[in-house]
This record gives C-alpha cells, structure tokens and sequence, in this order.
C-alpha cells in the first residue's frame, strides 16, 4: 500500500475527501482552502453564498485576459451521505489501494476540482491569450441548486465562454449530452369518512393511483412514438413515480395522498408538454371510472428542475477537446444530470461538454475510487487546454 501522492492533483484530492462537505452542510471550510491555493497562485476569486446560509457557497476564479471569452471548468464541491453504506475505509479519508484513491467524492467530482485548480494554478505563470476559468458549486447533487446563484452574478459580467467544461465522471470521454429532468409533487385531497360508506366519499389514495396509472400510460406512449435520442440506457423520455404516501387508517376513506414523480426529457421533449399529456391522459381516466366530476384533480407543483444538454457532435468544441485526449476518444451521452444545461441556458450559444476523471458507476457507493492513472489523464487535458489557451 502505498500512501504518496503521485502528483499535486492527487495531492490536493486528498484533502479535498478530507472535507466531509455533504449536500445541505457546510462547504466554506473546502472554498476558504481553493480561495487559499489561488491567492498563493496570485489568482482572485469571488466568492457566491447562498444568500440565505453564507456557510454553503460558490466560488469563481478566473486566470489570464479579462473581456475575452474563456474556458470555463466547472465543478460541484458537495458530495452524497455516506450513511447506511458499508464503506471499507474511513469515506472522508483519501486511502490509496493498488492504484487507486477511494474516498467519498473522488469520483464525483473532487478528483476533477483537484485538477482543475491545479490548472488554474499552473496557467497563472502563462502568457494567456484567453482566459481560464473555474466555477466551484455548492449543492449540485440535489438538484443544480447552488449554482444558481453564481449563474445570477455571472451572466451580465462575464462574456459567453468559448467552452465549458463539466468535469462529472465520464473515464475521461466527452459527453455531449444528459436529458433534462422536472420533478413534482402531486397532492390529491378526498374527504375522510367511514369506509363501510366509502363510495360516498372522495378517495385520496384512488385519485394517487389513476395519477400513477396515468404516468405509465404516457411512458408507455413515450416509449412507442416519442423522440429518440441514442446513447443514453433508456433513448426517450422517462417518467416515473418515486414517493407515496397516504391513509391513515384502513376504516378511514383517505383525505389526502402525496405522490413525488419525475419526468426526464431527451432534448426534443419538452417537460411540461409531457406534463399535460399525462393530466390529459388522468381526465380521461377519471371520466371512464365515472368519478364524480367534483372529485378534485391532484394539486401539482414543480418542486426542481433543471435543463436537458445537447451539444453537437460535430461542433468546433467538441474537435477541440478531442485535440486534448488520446486519438479515438468516444463521444458518449450521460444517464445523470449537471449543471451543464444550466450553463448553456445561461450563454446561450456556450458549448458544453462532460469530461472528468473517474466512472459514474463507482459514484454515490461504498468504497468510492478514482484510478490514479484517470487523474494523471485529466493532468494531461488540462495541460493541453492551457497550452491551447496560449496560442
Ligand atoms: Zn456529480
């Protein structure tokens, strides 16, 4: 077992596993040490709280000529519990094992971060022509959250950036493309009464179930006819049903019954458009049960949402970061979210792409790792990029 950082960004992803930032908890400790790497690097950052918890925060830092579209990486710097998981080794302590760095977050995405200010680092001694730049967030994995305040700061005062670069794990590949999602929260209300008198009384809990019925027949209709992108495990628009909940008791006719769903768009399907197809498909529904037409319709609120990505194969960004990797590089979609469609909505015409250390199949698990060699990899984009910046 070999306990020696390899290179400084392995160095640097040591301490950042040190960090226990977990969604919703505190993240400054881990932006006040990047603030410091930077400053040393004679690089400023600005910092992006939330407005409401300064605690949990953003950062942006930027390298090289002001005024000029640049290359942005962006990094999320909260990472999944880790509770209930049967980790081998301490998840808040960088272990090295044959060739690899476990710890929570190594793989999503502290493994990026660590290289990509480890970049900032290096083209700070540069002759940049363009700029570099990083965007660190606070609370991506439940939902982009964060983010979005740095997005406010930064899109009058920032030129659109010529890339940007997310840095979830892809092994390294270029993914141009995640779907988008939007989830709800449905509360269907009935009247409480005696259930030996129960058609007497609106059920919460039928309405939840012609709901749910009413989402599998737009999937199933999704899966039928609707648009196709391929590349992604399930190549059209998924809709599912996640949290129940309703009833109090079995002699009781239930007055309430909350149903939490999510729909996931490829880039052609829009999700309020599948929205009404599904509120359309429950009318009819309820007209065929013959419900009483007074039986409320379930009360339904966005509760997130974030923009699918779609960044063409054939675009000059894409040609640039294969001129980064090894020959023969796949293009690939991914089957997880980023902020990614957040930053293309935000510039409108910024091409996006997903490249980072580390394979999304180890993420979110015990015993998270990332192979040294894929940091090593990234080391090398990143060098290439800077290099590029100077030209
Ligand atoms: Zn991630």
């Amino acid at each position: 077992m070999e306990n020696q950082a390899s290179s400084a960004s392995a160095s640097l992803l040591e301490t950042l596993v040190s960090f226990a930032s977990v969604s919703l908890t505190p993240n400054i400790a881990l932006i006040h040490k990047v603030q410091d790497i930077l400053a040393e690097a004679g690089i400023e950052s600005m910092l992006a709280p939330d407005p409401q918890d300064p605690s949990r925060s953003n950062l942006f830092a930027t390298v090289g000529p002001v005024g000029v579209p640049g290359v942005l990486l962006s990094g999320h710097t909260d990472v999944v519990p880790v509770e209930g998981q049967p980790w081998t080794s301490p998840p808040f302590e960088a272990t090295h094992r044959d060739g690899r760095i476990y710890g929570r977050g190594t793989a999503d995405m502290k493994g990026f971060v660590a290289c990509a200010v480890t970049a900032m680092v290096a083209a700070a001694r540069q002759p940049l022509r363009r700029p570099l730049q990083l965007a660190l967030s606070f609370d991506e994995e439940i939902g982009c959250v964060g983010v979005r305040h740095l997005l406010r700061r930064l899109e009058n005062s920032l030129p659109a950036p010529y890339l940007c670069i997310v840095g979830e794990p892809t092994l390294m590949r270029i993914g141009t493309g995640h779907k988008g999602k939007a989830a709800y929260r449905a509360v269907c209300c009935g009247q409480a009464g005696h259930s030996g008198l129960a058609p007497r009384f609106f059920n919460a809990i039928h309405m939840a179930s012609d709901l749910v019925a009413s989402l599998r027949d737009v999937q199933r209709e999704l899966a039928q006819s609707g648009p196709r992108e391929e590349g992604y495990g399930v190549p059209y628009s998924t809709v599912h049903a996640g949290v129940i909940h309703g009833g109090r008791a079995l002699n009781i006719v239930p007055s309430e019954c909350e149903v939490s769903f999510e729909i996931r768009n490829v880039s052609e399907d829009k999700p309020e458009q599948i929205l009404k197809r599904v509120l359309e498909r429950l009318a009819e529904r309820v007209k065929k049960e013959a419900l009483d037409p007074a039986a409320p319709l379930p009360d339904i609120q966005m509760t997130n949402s974030y923009p699918s990505l779609n960044t063409r194969e054939d675009s000059p960004a894409v040609g640039l970061l294969a001129s980064l990797l090894p020959a023969g590089t796949p293009c690939a979609r991914v089957d997880y979210g980023s902020e990614g469609g957040l930053f293309q909505q935000s510039w409108n015409q910024t091409p996006v792409l997903i490249c980072g250390p580390g394979s999304i199949e180890v993420a979110h698990k015990a015993d998270e790792y990332v192979e040294l060699a894929q940091i090593e990899a990234c080391d090398r984009m990143l060098a290439g990029l800077v290099e590029f910046l100077c030209r």
